[in-house]
């Protein structure tokens, strides 16, 4: 319904992270039957129909977020002067920055491949979107995570990059349907298709 309809409310809601959102009071809005969207008690049909898209953009988010976080850190370690050579010059650091490139790119391709399913009207968009959405979310916290870590304590400042991305890496996992609820997606999918086959 338009945001201005009488008896419509709302209020802002303070996050870690600053987000649109807000909570919504309805006090006897007027609605007509022009208000409704798609079929009479098919709401939750038009619900998961968006999440399918929905679910892979969030994931395109999370990569987006794993891929500046790369790149602010592959600048960091190279430049950083660090016991005689730069960081980039010990094992145990080019090997986590190898490990951060090899799973954002493994939550990049994945999300592509939702992306792609979703156009194509494909019918394993569901567990495709869901796989999509876990794998990059959970990879763009890791990766941000481990971008901190190598970047020390500049990192933490308050306004540094990653010290928003941190912030802002957190929400994903959670909403639009909390990473245990994607594995349980993928899971039923993944029962429905072998009840199917036998
Ligand atoms: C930044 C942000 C933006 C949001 N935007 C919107 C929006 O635009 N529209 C909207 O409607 N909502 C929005 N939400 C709400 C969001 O969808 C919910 O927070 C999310 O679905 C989790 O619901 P909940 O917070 O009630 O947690 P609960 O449902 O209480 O779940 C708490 C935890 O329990 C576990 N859990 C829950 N269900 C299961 C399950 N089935 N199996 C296993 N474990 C489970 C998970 O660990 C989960 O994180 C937003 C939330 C955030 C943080």
């Amino acid at each position: 319904m338009p945001a201005d309809r009488p008896g419509l409310t709302g209020t802002g809601l303070d996050m870690l992270s600053p987000h649109p959102i807000g909570t919504l009071d309805f006090d006897a809005v007027p609605v007509t039957a022009d208000d409704v969207l798609g079929e009479v008690d098919r709401g939750f049909r038009v619900a998961m129909g968006t999440l399918n898209l929905f679910r892979p953009s969030v994931g395109a988010f999370a990569v987006g977020m794993a891929r500046a976080a790369l790149d602010a850190t592959l600048a960091h370690t190279a430049g950083r002067d660090a016991f005689g050579g730069k960081l980039s010059d010990l094992q145990a650091v080019s090997h986590q920055v190898a490990d951060m490139a090899l799973r954002t790119e493994a939550a990049r391709l994945m999300v592509y491949a939702a992306a792609t399913a979703y156009d194509a009207g494909a019918p394993d968009v569901p567990q495709r979107a869901a796989m999509a959405k876990l794998l990059a979310t959970e990879t763009a916290q890791y990766v941000v995570d481990t971008a901190v870590q190598l970047h020390g304590a500049r990192a933490l400042r308050r306004g540094h990059l990653l010290e928003h991305l941190y912030r802002e890496v957190r929400a994903p996992r959670i909403y639009e349907g909390a990473s245990e609820v994607q594995r349980g997606i993928i899971a039923k999918e993944l029962y429905a298709a072998h009840q199917e086959a036998r």
